[in-house]
């Protein structure tokens, strides 16, 4: 069988950074002799090339534009590549994971993101081992086709889909939980992908989406908050989509100030949870009900970062038409809902 081909694609973060021995501090090496640093890769049954972002960023500065430039190195490799791998900082990589979901629709290729806790340039790093397998499972094939077909993050052992998944530690190696799908492959001794779980592409072209418009909003509720407050510095954000951070299954105080506004404002409201696992069902109490019938949008078992990205690419597509945006928002685009 051909051998199949990889392209990683280093845009910043912990992972490919050493320790400065002059000054004991941490800065990026040079990302084109990846091979010096991790000797293994050349021992992987695939090739592979490297690019990277030209100064490598914390992944603190990621945005709308840096998701478009990775897209677009995606994009245009698409044809010439099997799988891609891109090395990314852990704190925002489920928002680029979730973003390039989105951006990507019918995808027929494997887009696996990882990093890592502890730098490669360090004796304990978990940095080669998530480096190593995540091209591993980008460049593996069944009958001629990608196994993975769909945005996928990889780390500590787990392979999760990218949209469902959410940073949860700062500090341990599995820094990453997908609360509400189950993960795609677990790595030990063996890859097990999970095959019931996979997202298989029905021959259908690829289609490639851009354009965000970040004029999104997040509320948190907590008792106690003065909703006079809340209503007054929503109404003067230049905000389109608004993120109600709720309770539970979606429930927030019965205020009438608060479902007044909610009622008259022609803003989009989003309920989301502040509890990472199970689904948002505003008709299962009087205060998440309230909500619905405001016209307030539950977002089922989507996580929050999910919400933040896919609102900012469908209020772009749909800025005027309220009807349309809640279509989308609530079909599922890239398996980031539960039907
Ligand atoms: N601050 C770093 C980043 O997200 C942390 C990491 O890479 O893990 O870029």
């Amino acid at each position: 069988m051909k051998k199949s081909k990889v392209l990683l694609l280093y845009t910043g973060g912990t992972i490919g950074m050493i320790e400065d021995p002059a000054e004991s501090s941490l800065k990026p090496f040079n990302f084109s002799q990846i091979t010096e640093e991790v000797p293994e890769l050349n021992k992987i049954n695939c090739s592979i090339e490297t690019v990277a972002f030209e100064k490598p960023i914390d992944s603190s500065n990621m945005n709308f534009e840096t998701w478009t430039k990775i897209g677009d190195e995606i994009f245009n490799n698409y044809d010439y590549f099997d799988g891609f791998v891109v090395l990314h900082g852990t704190d925002t990589m489920s928002y680029t994971a979730s973003a390039l979901s989105l951006m990507f629709q019918n995808l027929s290729k494997p887009i696996i993101l990882t990093g890592s806790q502890l730098p490669l340039g360090q004796v304990r790093t978990d940095g080669k081992e998530n480096l190593i397998t995540a091209i591993e499972i980008a460049s593996k094939k069944r009958n001629n086709k990608s196994i993975i077909q769909e945005v996928a993050i990889y780390f500590e052992n787990q392979l999760f889909r990218g949209n469902r998944t959410t940073k949860v530690s700062s500090d341990h190696f599995d820094a990453f939980k997908s609360y509400n799908y189950p993960s795609l492959a677990d790595v030990g001794v063996e890859i097990n992908f999970n095959h019931n779980y996979l997202l298989l592409n029905k021959s259908k072209n690829l289609e490639y989406v851009k354009g965000f418009d970040p004029v999104v909003d997040v509320v948190l509720f907590y008792p106690g908050i003065i909703i006079k407050n809340i209503v007054k510095s929503i109404q003067s954000n230049s905000s389109k989509v608004v993120v109600l951070m709720s309770f539970g299954s979606g429930n927030l105080p019965l205020e009438n100030e608060l479902v007044d506004f909610l009622n008259s404002s022609n803003k989009i409201f989003l309920n989301v949870s502040q509890c990472k696992a199970g689904k948002v069902e505003q008709e299962k109490y009087e205060t998440g009900l309230q909500l619905k019938k405001a016209g307030v949008i539950g977002v089922k078992d989507m996580t929050l970062e999910t919400v933040i990205v896919k609102s900012m690419l469908l209020i772009k597509k749909h800025p005027l038409d309220k009807n349309k945006f809640k279509e989308l928002f609530l079909s599922n685009i890239a398996g980031e809902v539960s039907e």
